[in-house]
């Protein structure tokens, strides 16, 4: 069975994978900076002996690998590469190196578990039909987002492929198993940067103001009216406001408030509806109270839909190799995923690998200066990848 050859490979080549993932831990590169990181993805390819490459989208790198009958079936594989500009608090021996930069998402597990699998489907080309498009993206942390400009950049055309398998880190699960989910799964999330302008003066004269704090005040508790009014209950929705800023003080009334937030669902027509609810109703109460209003919606990624038939069966893939206990089902999660570009084009399916292991005290989220992995995920994370293309294409 090829199942069982590609375990075999993961477990011979694990120290490697987890290596790699160390190099690339200890030199973290910001989004569409990912120039070492690039070059670095290249030299493990062309090691390999794949040498189908193009470089996509500034740093982003596409490779080929064809097995029999290549023009058959096309399957694409991705990893992001981009780190954070997050100030590294682990004490290992793969810290980052370059200051104020970390891998605090897991994208350098993504990389290396991409490579893994890259290296273990070469080795093994001639025992299955079609072609593995490998997608190592830039840029996913970043609007417009990596992945929008590989598309742009024809990284899904010529050959076309048929789907696309993409998996994240997930320190809530722990290591040893993955999560799928089919259908709706991430959100879509807009960036709201609103300025309610009015006119300050003395706190005490209000006679004489147009007080933008008030304004804004009204304007925010309105505009939860949008989730709790207007938004369909079947389709999550969320509208947060993190920032607020008014500087004035006890007895000072400023000219402006500036206020940013955040919008995300799980559905474009709504979205774009939302986005018109939202700017209604904040111009008609800063307008009707006599300020003026500068309301910016900043697009980010659209919502993330796992394709139903190609996740059910890269689902059935992950329990063939891992045993039906160590696949879970996921929940909606509405955080927003640039991979959710893909699956606009092209059927996608994106899982979730467990790297969370309590008695090792590996419990950190993403985005946080002590996140860290089990780097045991890494030979599933690069063997279940492999299994899930050749499943899709066809085993010889
Ligand atoms: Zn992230
Ligand atoms: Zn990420």
């Amino acid at each position: 069975m090829v199942n069982n050859r590609i375990k075999e490979l993961a477990a011979a080549y694990k120290s490697e994978f987890i290596a790699n993932r160390r190099h690339l831990h200890a030199n973290p590169e910001l989004s569409f900076q990912e120039f070492q990181t690039a070059a670095f993805v290249e030299k493990q390819l062309r090691g390999f002996g794949i040498n189908q490459i193009e470089h996509k989208a500034g740093t982003g790198i596409l490779a080929i690998i064809e097995g029999n009958s290549p023009s058959k079936k096309v399957i694409a594989l991705r990893g992001d590469m981009d780190a954070l500009p997050i100030v590294e608090q682990n004490d290992v021996s793969y810290k980052s190196t370059i200051p104020g930069v970390m891998h605090a998402c897991g994208h350098d597990v993504h990389t290396a578990s991409l490579l893994g699998a890259a290296k273990i489907l070469n080795e093994i080309k001639d025992q299955f039909e079609g072609t593995v498009k490998l997608i190592f993206q830039p840029g996913e942390e970043l609007i417009p987002g990596g992945a929008s400009l590989m598309i742009k950049d024809k990284a899904l055309e010529n050959p076309r492929p048929s789907g696309i398998i993409g998996q994240h880190v997930m320190p809530f699960i722990p290591v040893g198993k993955v999560g799928f989910r089919k259908g709706m799964y991430m959100a879509s999330a807009d960036e709201l940067y609103i300025t309610v302008k009015g006119k300050g003066g003395h706190g005490a004269m209000p006679e004489t103001l147009v007080d933008p704090v008030l304004i804004a005040s009204h304007m925010i508790v309105a505009l939860q009216q949008v989730v709790s009014r207007n938004a369909s209950p079947k389709i999550p929705s969320v509208l947060s406001f993190g920032r607020v800023e008014a500087l004035g003080a006890t007895n000072i009334i400023p000219n402006e408030v500036k206020i940013q937030g955040t919008f995300r669902t799980l559905n474009e027509e709504w979205r774009a509806k939302a986005h018109g609810h939202m700017v209604n109703i904040a111009k008609g109460i800063v307008e009707g109270m006599g300020g003026e209003l500068d309301f910016e919606v900043r697009r980010g990624y659209p919502f993330l839909k796992n394709a139903e038939a190609l996740t059910a069966r890269a689902q059935e893939a992950a329990i063939q190799y891992l045993g039906q206990e160590n696949v879970v089902d996921l929940d909606i999660w509405m955080a927003a995923e640039d991979f959710s570009y893909y699956t606009q084009e092209i059927d996608g399916c994106f899982y979730r690998l467990g790297t969370r292991n309590e008695s090792k005290g590996i419990v950190s989220g993403v985005h946080t200066p002590t996140f860290d992995i089990d780097e045991d995920a890494l030979e599933i994370g690069a063997g279940l990848m492999a299994w899930i293309a050749i499943n899709e294409l066809g085993s010889l």
